[in-house]
Order: C-alpha cells, then structure tokens, then sequence
C-alpha cells in the first residue's frame, strides 16, 4: 500500500488506468454478446417491434380521434399522423418512429400540434406549403 502522496498518487493513477482497461473489456464483451443475442433472436425482436409499433400506432390514432380532420375518412391504413406546424421529417430523423409514437403519446397539447390526415389530405396539404421536395413537377 502507497504511504506517501506521492506514492498514493502514482497508486491512484495506476488503478485508474487498470479500472478502464477493465471496464472497457468488459463493455466489448458485453457488446459482443448483445450482437450475438440479437442475431440469434432477429424473428423475435422483429415480431416485437412490430407490435410495439401498432399497438402505440393505434393508441396515437385513438387519441387523435380515428379520423381525417379534413375529410370523413376514417380508415386507419390511410391515416398519417401529421405535424400542424411542419417539421415532422427532422424528427422522424432524431427520434425514429416509435420515439414520435411516445412522445406524441405523452404530448400535453396533442391536439394543438398534432392531427390525423388521411393521404389524400396529407398530399394536398403538402401541395399548398409547397412541401413537394423531390416530387415536384414543374
Ligand atoms: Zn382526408
């Protein structure tokens, strides 16, 4: 054991350094059995995702009323839940589908920021902000 500063220093520094070699071989192999477990369990997780998927769709869907808020439609395969204020391609890049899932979910002001349009209204709605990007024709 170290007994003076010095020597306790030096200790200290040694530690350090072992501790993270150590921890950092851990975490590699913690890695490398995550990534086995993954591959060896793809049809589950994917099974999983999907229902992780619809059943917070679904919820989403109900909260925002089941139905266009242009139109009578009401069918759910048609429904795209729609930022008002735009900006929904950003965040879909940040926070992927089911992270947009939840956090509408958990939205205090839902209603003010989100609603439900089905594609027909979505397309128009894109037309009129001139939102088009890539598909625009003239
Ligand atoms: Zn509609």
């Amino acid at each position: 054991m170290p007994r003076t500063t010095e020597e306790y220093k030096k200790y200290q520094r040694e530690y350090r350094a072992k501790r993270r070699k150590i921890d950092f071989e851990f975490a590699e192999v913690e890695r490398q059995k995550s990534r086995e477990w993954k591959n060896d369990n793809r049809d589950q997780i994917r099974e999983y995702d999907r229902t992780t998927y619809w059943t917070l769709r679904f919820k989403v869907l109900e909260k925002l009323g089941n139905k266009c808020s242009k139109c009578p439609v009401d069918d759910f395969r048609v429904l795209q839940i729609d930022h008002i204020n735009g900006g929904g391609h950003k965040e879909l890049k940040k926070l992927q589908t089911t992270g947009i899932l939840r956090k509408i979910l958990n939205h205090p002001n839902l209603q003010l920021e989100y609603q439900l349009l089905c594609v027909n209204c979505n397309w128009i709605k894109r037309w009129e902000n001139k939102e088009y990007g890539s598909y625009r024709v003239h």
